[in-house]
């Protein structure tokens, strides 16, 4: 597909490059906080798989370079964002970068030392693993990602705090609702405007962070286990079982953004440009080093048919 027929057809792609944003997924997010208010109050943040980097933007813009205009501001008043991904990304103003696996021990550690003793306000993940199509695969795949976020979310967020993480809607939605819900007062399924009906992607907006009483960070993957297990009952204040019989979850999906916004399934003409024919714009930040740059060049190699033995590339050079 062409730029200008990628443009035609998504309307958000073309939008993000009008308005600066590294990616599409910057709308997710703006119009998450349209639904939830998510920013307010926020002065720490932490956005887990953060490359190219838009919600970082968003952040910045929503965060930072608002606090920064303020007459009075103090450095140590401004708010403090930190970023993580496996890529390296480039530099966003008053944003906080480390390059690492957030499923990583190490990785949580590096972050509560940026925060220096105190807590973050806002989590954010949208992390995703490389789709294979296979919908149960990456459902379980995405769902492991998520459960990274939360290990790092019980060790850095305040008490009251928030967590937005995206999912992949699937036959354990409900499971994930559950494990969801021992932490947080509310936990809301949202389905952002700006994301395709198509995709199995959603988010999980979770609110007021409550650990249960006496929770202690090294129990996570065993108190997870319990959820929906009829043996974690009593153990759970009967918070478990809720995914059988007449208990069972359903779980509400809300539409957000505005309504009569950009419908992103929805092709739309491209904006007549005076006396010439449209010019489509470049990507506001092409990625530092993704990981199919390897590939990339494998490919180049191949077709300019050097006689390299593309078997003997390795993958991670
Ligand atoms: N929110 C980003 C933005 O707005 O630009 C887009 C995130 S992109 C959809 C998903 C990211 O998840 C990728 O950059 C990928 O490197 C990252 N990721 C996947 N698994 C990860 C892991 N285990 N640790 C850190 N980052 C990971």
């Amino acid at each position: 597909m062409g730029k200008a027929s990628k443009d035609k057809r998504d309307i958000y792609y073309r939008k993000a490059k009008e308005e600066g944003w590294r990616a599409r997924s910057a709308f997710k997010l703006l119009q998450i906080d349209q639904e939830f208010n998510i920013f307010h109050g926020v002065k720490r943040v932490v956005d887990l798989c953060a490359a190219p980097g838009s919600w970082s933007q968003v952040l910045s813009r929503n965060l930072y370079v608002p606090a920064k205009q303020y007459p009075d501001c103090k450095e140590g008043d401004l708010p403090l964002i930190v970023a993580i991904d496996l890529q390296p990304m480039a530099p966003i103003e008053g944003v906080l970068q480390v390059q690492g696996d957030i499923t990583n021990a190490r990785t949580a550690e590096v972050v509560i030392r940026h925060f220096d003793g105190c807590k973050a306000d806002l989590v954010v993940c949208d992390g995703a693993p490389d789709v294979t199509g296979l919908h149960d695969m990456d459902e379980f795949v995405q769902s492991q990602l998520i459960l990274a976020a939360l290990t790092i979310v019980t060790h850095v967020l305040k008490v009251g705090g928030k967590f937005v993480a995206k999912i992949f809607r699937g036959k354990d939605t409900s499971l994930l609702y559950c494990q969801l819900k021992l932490f947080f007062s509310q936990v809301t399924f949202a389905k952002p405007k700006s994301s395709r009906n198509s995709s199995i992607e959603a988010f999980a907006v979770c609110e007021n962070y409550s650990p249960p009483e006496g929770f202690k960070e090294k129990d996570l993957y065993h108190l997870l286990e319990k959820v929906g297990t009829p043996s974690g009952a009593d153990d759970l204040d009967c918070r478990s079982g809720w995914l059988e019989g007449p208990n069972k979850v359903y779980i509400p999906f809300l539409a957000c953004g505005d309504l009569s916004g950009y419908d992103s399934d929805r092709s739309y003409p491209l904006p007549s440009t005076e006396g010439g024919s449209y010019q489509s714009l470049d990507p506001v930040q092409p990625p530092i080093a993704p990981p199919y740059k390897t590939a990339l060049e494998m490919k180049k190699v191949a077709s300019h048919g050097i006689g390299a033995d593309i078997s003997k590339l390795s993958l991670d050079s």
